[in-house]
């Protein structure tokens, strides 16, 4: 199975994406590492460039402790609400921000919010192909009110281009399809009944979580940041948030977790020298030295 964060900041990437970043996403996603050593657990982190930029500790402890990191875009913008050369240059721009800081090719894409339709797909596609990624991990496979996506699509424009898709995992219950593997599923259900869930699904199943969702102190730091933070926010996205590192610990001793990197594109690990460069049809961007501890 695999385990995936998106390194992203509450305040800047839900509340406001105008807000700066705060320094809370450095020790939540520190603190999710952390976990991920005691368990001994590999994990991909779609990671925004924004965050990279400010914190490239993160992006070095990340690659150090044999993890992947992969976009997950520059500032949380939707890529549904995107021209086709936005989307071009924003997966060009986060890409190259991530291996430049990292000093390892990023192969992997998470959309903002789950943000892609069929009416992106062609581009969105091509923008990934364009820069050698081997994989998309975008696809949530039911509207959501937070995210106001319909979903219809084939992933036929997917594999035209050479890529992978990784959708998120979920179940049918009722003749509805539960996305229960992850983010709010995971911090509002019991942990037996996510386990419940996962053992009736038979595939291999993608985890995703966010590091602010391991922050407890977060909801009164910002009641003093900001006003009129929406109420359906203040309901959903806090509660539960202390039961979120336990139920981990219990997650990754119960089930076995690995990056998409190692899973599936293991001859993809190495760091990005001239050698490897030269094998790919890639311009060669960067030239990396090891990267320094966090
Ligand atoms: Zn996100």
């Amino acid at each position: 199975m695999i385990f995936s964060v998106d390194v992203e900041d509450w305040p800047q990437s839900v509340l406001n994406r105008s807000n700066p970043l705060s320094d809370r996403v450095y020790a939540n996603t520190m603190q999710v590492l952390d976990i991920l050593a005691a368990n001994k657990t590999k994990a991909t982190f779609f990671t925004l460039a924004n965050v990279a930029e400010k914190f490239p500790a993160l992006i070095h402890r990340i690659i150090k402790e044999g993890h992947e990191v992969a976009s997950h875009g520059m500032s949380h913008g939707n890529i549904d609400a995107m021209t086709a050369s936005e989307v071009h240059q924003e997966i060009e721009q986060s890409v190259k921000i991530l291996e430049d800081i990292g000093g390892v090719k990023v192969i992997g894409y998470r959309a903002p919010n789950f943000s892609i339709n069929e009416d992106v797909f062609d581009y969105f596609c091509e923008a990934l192909a364009t820069q050698g990624l081997r994989y998309d991990s975008s696809l949530f496979s039911i509207p959501v009110w937070k995210y106001k996506i319909t979903k219809k699509y084939s992933l036929d424009t997917f594999t035209k281009f050479g890529l992978d898709e990784h959708y998120l995992t979920h179940i049918n219950v009722a003749g509805k399809k539960l996305p229960f593997f992850g983010g709010g599923y995971f911090r509002l259900f019991p942990y037996a009944l996510t386990k419940y869930f996962r053992d009736q699904y038979d595939k291999d199943a993608v985890f995703y979580m966010h590091p602010y969702e391991v922050d407890t102190g977060e909801l009164a730091e910002i009641k003093k940041l900001y006003k009129n933070i929406p109420k359906k926010w203040l309901i959903t996205q806090f509660v539960k948030r202390a039961s979120v590192a336990p139920k981990l610990e219990r997650l990754l001793q119960d089930f076995e977790f690995t990056s998409f990197k190692e899973n599936y594109y293991p001859e993809n690990s190495a760091a990005i020298t001239s050698n490897s460069l030269s094998q790919s049809t890639q311009q060669p961007r960067i030239i990396i030295d090891q990267p320094q501890a966090a």
